[in-house]
């Protein structure tokens, strides 16, 4: 063990000149580096394209002995030790991907005190040939990327990363340094928990990303709708599209091609090879949209995307957060653009409800959903909510988001939401938004005779307004949980919603997806 040196920043700081050629540390990177340098522990809550890396990558070099980096990148690690041996730093990898003589040459190196960083999978750390040999190895410090995985509240839980607790326990006096952009307060408690960090300093940056606009609307015809949002906004710009399934990823890409953009589509039904070029070219290329599932973009580190668009909700708010953090690496301004519709919402909740997930976690995870909900329906600055979400106030509205810059009039919908209600129940809860719309606009269609849905007291009592309207109002109420979706898209009435049908509580909905617009599309969700 190194004794602590008080000249550890001055020598760090010669080495993030030497070996990267940069002039200083970004906000809190001193002080982690310095903190790490010195043998202790640490928590660092960094948002994507923070700076994470040189934190661990650092100190290692000025640490006695090898920096172990357990990361479940297992596709990326080749290219992050190819990086950095450009740079002269000798790195190196162990995972599945290796041969046996290859894994031999890295031991042998590791042992002989050749490598400063070897990054490692988090099974292959597991094996006991391999703590045996980090045993017999000097190693500088552990850095545990992704390390929200500890938890499974988290939505990225992996089994290997809650055993990394044989991590305290059989290297003591190894400093450890957990990384992560994504972190709430019960994921948080289980970093410190598995990785023994309680008393740690955490190190926790801002998670704004002023540089990047937020934007979210109805969706009314998604392909259109993204089209035009290109060809006005980001002609020529490199952009990651994200949609939720394989088929509407091909789909989207084919057509986008169609209409003479430079798109390529991107999901794990992919042969590692496609995958591959996809992501290559969007490396190398100017201005490639990517269409793409959320296997995209994890680990990616372009700086110029200029625009993340979503077709399909994502699952929870952290998912968003990460998702849009993709744009605008470089600082300079970037759109995260998403449409979405009462359909979307329904999906997304029965995906959740449908994993084998344990109860409590799938409630855990229906409130993130719920959030990025309320996020979607907001009438006031996403960015405020956003941060909020994550712990962080922002004091002042943003003027970057499509809420601040055109802030939409709030209606009250009260006496509408209670007829929406009432239809919903008065149908036995078991109904779609199609047939709902259907009984408050008094439509008798072949459904609404045959369940005698005509004879109702609702039937009808929503003419004064049209279909997109009602749509509208279905959305928001399930979006803001009063109707909530069951088998085959039923929406049925929550306990929340007796406040509204009993007049207590009252409900304003966003006009701009009440109202009739000029060009409305057929909806095609
Ligand atoms: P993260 O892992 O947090 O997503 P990275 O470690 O990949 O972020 O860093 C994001 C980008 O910022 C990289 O291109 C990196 O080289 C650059 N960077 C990080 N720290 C500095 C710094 N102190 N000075 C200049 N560039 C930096
Ligand atoms: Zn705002």
């Amino acid at each position: 063990m190194t004794a602590v040196s008080p000249a550890s920043l001055p020598q760090a700081l010669a080495v993030l000149n030497r070996v990267w050629g940069y002039s200083a540390f970004r906000g809190v990177q001193a002080d982690i580096v310095r903190t790490v340098i010195e043998g202790g522990n640490a928590l660092v809550l960094m948002p994507t394209g923070g700076g994470k890396s040189l934190c661990y990558q650092v100190p290692s070099l000025l640490r006695p002995g090898t920096g172990v980096v357990v990361s479940p990148l297992i596709a990326l690690m080749k290219d992050q030790v190819d990086a950095l041996r450009q740079l002269g730093v000798r790195a190196a990898f162990l995972n599945s991907s290796l041969s046996p003589e290859g894994v031999r040459e890295v031991e042998q190196a590791l042992l002989a005190g050749e490598l400063d960083l070897l990054y490692v999978a988090p099974e292959r750390l597991l094996v006991s040939r391999t703590l045996d040999l980090l045993e017999r190895a000097q190693v500088a410090l552990f850095a545990i990327d992704e390390a929200h995985c500890v938890s499974q509240w988290g939505h990225d839980f992996r089994p290997e990363y809650g055993q990394l607790h044989v991590l305290p326990r059989r290297f003591p006096h190894v400093p450890r340094l957990a990384l992560t952009a994504t972190a709430d307060e019960r994921t948080r408690a289980d970093m410190l928990r598995v990785l023994e960090l309680h008393g740690a300093p955490q190190f926790v940056s801002s998670f704004d990303r002023p540089n990047i606009q937020y934007r979210v609307a109805g969706k009314e015809g998604p392909k259109a709708q993204l089209l035009d949002f290109i060809r006005a906004e980001h002609p020529g710009d490199a952009g990651i599209v994200y949609c939720l399934s394989r088929k509407s990823v091909e789909e989207t890409a084919r057509w986008l091609q169609s209409q003479g953009l430079d798109a390529v589509a991107y999901h794990a039904g992919l042969s590692p090879r496609e995958r591959n070029h996809a992501q290559e070219r969007f490396l190398n290329e100017e201005g490639l949209i990517v269409v793409a599932t959320v296997a995209f973009g994890m680990g990616i580190d372009k700086p110029n995307v200029r625009f993340v668009a979503h077709l399909d909700l994502p699952k929870s708010m952290e998912g968003y957060y990460q998702e849009t953090g993709r744009a605008g690496r470089d600082g300079l301004p970037s759109t995260a653009w998403m449409v979405y519709g009462l359909a979307d919402v329904v999906n997304v909740r029965r995906m959740l409800a449908q994993s084998d997930a344990p109860d409590e976690v799938k409630r855990v995870e229906a409130g993130k959903l719920d959030a990025l909900l309320t996020y979607c329906e907001a009438a006031s600055c996403r960015r405020q909510i956003l941060l909020d979400y994550f712990g962080e106030q922002l004091r002042e509205p943003c003027g970057n988001c499509d809420v601040c810059m055109n802030p939409p009039r709030v209606q009250d919908a009260t006496r509408e939401a209670q007829m929406a209600l009432s239809a919903a129940i008065r149908t036995g809860n078991r109904f779609g938004a199609a047939h709902l719309t259907d009984v408050l606009l008094g439509r008798e269609t072949e459904k609404v005779l045959a369940m005698g849905h005509h004879q109702l007291p609702t039937f009808g009592v929503g003419r004064q307004h049209d279909e997109r309207y009602w749509r509208g109002v279905l959305r928001q109420l399930t979006s803001l949980g009063y109707l909530t979706s069951g088998e085959f898209h039923g929406l049925s009435a929550t306990g929340k919603a007796r406040a509204i049908l009993k007049g207590e509580a009252a409900l304003a909905l966003r006009e701009d997806s009440l109202q009739p617009r000029e060009r409305v599309r057929r909806r095609d969700s």
